[in-house]
């Protein structure tokens, strides 16, 4: 963020977050959001909230309370109540944990979903990566992960963690939406980049239009979460979840200006798929062999 905000996101963003610098605001939060399970918890009074508290002050309990009113905390007819945005907050910084440095370097042995060789692990800046140390034709996977994660789970546990959540993602991207904020992806499928010179097949972007999420993917990735490019690879025997190293090329279609085929060669047959530059789908197709 820039010090002079220039839109209107960057005001609000500074305001949400300067609310929050007061050690009672916090505290008050912190009472609304102890043992908090959504909208079966009844709202906490007026008296019972300042006790949590500890502040026997009441003009001042009653001024921060007011600043935090309509933000985080919403009054209703029993009491008082965390907003929306105070308990994605709350889940936020549990999930991340900002105040503790965590990196981590591992193997895992008999990951790879390809060769079954021992797949490296590395854990830095919330971004866990994991890629095989045996063979090539697996990518491996770089995404967002929350510290929080990395608890409790064996090194096998984190790998299909990572995959499983990096997809989900994906899953619902590739539908327009963002996993994280709600605003819209742009989802960008260029059939002019390089792969036409070198052979692999071009990269899907997925990129959200408020929050900053973006993942750059291989056309596997998203495509196989539509239910008609899922039964049709069921079919031929790729049953989803298909990882980006699954055999598939790409061309342009003789039968669509502008449109691209994508063919995955499986072990029954062989499905093509034909998209446009937003990865719509045009045509699914199946052959048998
Ligand atoms: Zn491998
Ligand atoms: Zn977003």
């Amino acid at each position: 963020m820039s010090g002079e905000p220039t839109d209107g996101d960057g005001e609000m963003l500074k305001e949400a977050v300067s609310l929050l610098a007061h050690d009672i605001r916090v505290d008050i939060l912190l009472a609304l959001l102890d043992g908090w399970a959504g909208v079966h918890t009844e709202p906490r009074g007026y008296a019972e909230l300042m006790r949590a508290v500890g502040i026997e002050d009441s003009g001042k309990f009653n001024y921060h309370l007011g600043r935090l009113r309509g933000v985080y905390v919403e009054k209703v007819e029993d009491g008082y109540v965390p907003t929306a945005a105070a308990t994605a907050l709350y889940r936020a910084v549990l999930a991340h944990r900002p105040t503790e440095r965590t990196t981590r370097t591992g193997t895992v042995a008999g990951g790879c979903p390809n060769c079954g060789g021992t797949v490296a692990e590395r854990y830095e800046r919330s971004f866990l990566t994991v890629e095989c140390t045996e063979c090539e034709a697996w990518p491996g996977v770089t995404y967002s992960f929350p510290v929080n994660g990395l608890r409790g789970r064996t090194g096998g546990e984190r790998l299909e963690a990572l995959t499983t959540r990096a997809s989900h993602h994906v899953g619902l991207a590739q539908t327009g939406q963002c996993p994280f904020c709600a605003g819209r992806v742009e989802v960008q499928f260029d059939p002019e980049v390089d792969w036409m010179r070198n052979g692999d097949v071009p990269p899907v972007e997925l990129a959200c239009d408020t929050c900053s999420w973006l993942v750059v993917v291989g056309v596997l990735t998203p495509l196989q979460h539509q239910p008609r490019v899922a039964a049709a690879l069921t079919t031929v025997g790729a049953e989803p979840p298909l990882d980006d190293g699954f055999e598939t090329t790409v061309d342009r279609d003789p039968e669509g200006p502008g449109r691209l085929v994508v063919e995955v060669q499986a072990e029954d047959g062989v499905t093509q798929v034909a998209v446009d530059d937003e990865l719509t789908v045009r045509d699914v197709r199946v052959r048998a062999e």
